[in-house]
């Protein structure tokens, strides 16, 4: 089983005509409330693909916390393990959006961010009984820190979605089994802007001499690429589909590529799933309803 220690977060998204100015007041188009947050993404994302997943996280004693659990519970995320605060708020997305797609968000990591090593304690025989423990940046770093480094000593595979982005020391970097930056990202963890495939791979390639066993980069509309640490470099083109909203792209990715690494599959099949999943998400809208089932997986591939 995989075991995902992460962030849930509830997006409330406004759509607006223009973006207000300072201390302006305007009537906004429409109002949207979605489950979101990385962690709680990806293990849906996992679950909608047909695998076993636990979600560890925390929320507020409040709606927006049941409503997570409720969620997450339709979808057959296990969620034993999402523990609940009363000292924060769970997790909000301050979201507007202009019709030309711009917007401004406010994340209030509330309860998040009150997960600590001490609830880290409770899961630490699931993790150590898993085959892949999945993590983003959006909990507490020390956290998470500690996560890595208990899964490391206990030769539990490490999947970590580098996002949002910071740099990562060295004797983090060498723990992880695959990290999966998209291009911003891996300009951040290696201090340079990457705009074409090519530089990505030379980044990725950096990281790998200090010790990342495979680093996955996803290119948005030009795919995805896997470095490994045989020198190996696996390229595969993105799928061409009518994009309508790139939200949770990369969070399905890293869920099929979780799914992929569990079952042993090799490189190729795993970031051609991938494509296809990321592919998919990008034809609807919103985070959690927007990642494909396998059943629809399956379809788009023998279409
Ligand atoms: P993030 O959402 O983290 O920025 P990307 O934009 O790199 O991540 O997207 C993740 C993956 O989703 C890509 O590797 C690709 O497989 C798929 N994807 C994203 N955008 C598109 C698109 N416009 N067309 C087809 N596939 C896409």
């Amino acid at each position: 089983k995989i075991v995902v220690l992460g962030s849930f977060m509830m997006d409330l998204v406004t759509k607006v005509d223009r973006l207000p100015k300072n201390g302006e007041t305007l009537v906004g188009l429409s109002f949207i409330q979605n489950s979101g947050g990385k962690g709680a993404n990806q293990a849906a994302a996992i679950a909608k693909l047909g695998k076993p997943v636990i979600f560890a996280g925390m929320v507020g004693n409040d709606d927006f916390g049941l409503e997570a659990r409720r969620v997450l519970d339709s979808i057959g995320v296990s969620t034993n393990n999402l523990k609940i605060t009363k000292s924060s708020p769970t997790g909000i997305g301050n979201v507007m959006v202009d019709q030309n797609g711009m917007n401004r968000i406010v994340i209030i990591p509330g309860a998040n961010l009150v997960y600590s090593s001490i609830e880290f304690e409770s899961i630490k025989e699931l993790v150590r009984s898993s085959k892949l423990l999945v993590l983003q940046l959006e909990m507490d770093f020390e956290l998470t820190k500690g996560a890595i480094d208990f899964a490391h000593k206990n030769g539990v595979k490490i999947l970590l979605n580098p996002a949002p982005a910071r740099k990562l020391p060295k004797e983090l970097l060498r723990k992880i089994d695959y990290l999966t930056p998209n291009e911003t990202e891996l300009g951040i963890l290696t201090n340079q802007a990457i705009q074409t495939a090519e530089e990505a791979i030379k980044a990725a390639q950096s990281l790998v001499k200090e010790g990342v066993k495979n680093v996955i980069v996803t290119l948005g509309e030009k795919g995805a690429v896997w470095i490994d640490d045989s020198g190996d470099v696996t390229k595969m083109k993105a799928f061409s589909v009518d994009a309508v909203d790139t939200v949770a792209a990369g969070d399905s990715f890293n869920g099929a590529l979780a799914c992929g690494i569990i079952d042993d599959l090799d490189k190729e099949e795993i970031l051609r799933t991938a494509n296809q999943v990321g592919a998919l998400t990008v034809t609807k809208t919103g985070a959690i309803q927007s990642l494909p089932t396998i059943e629809e997986l399956e379809e788009f591939q023998h279409a």
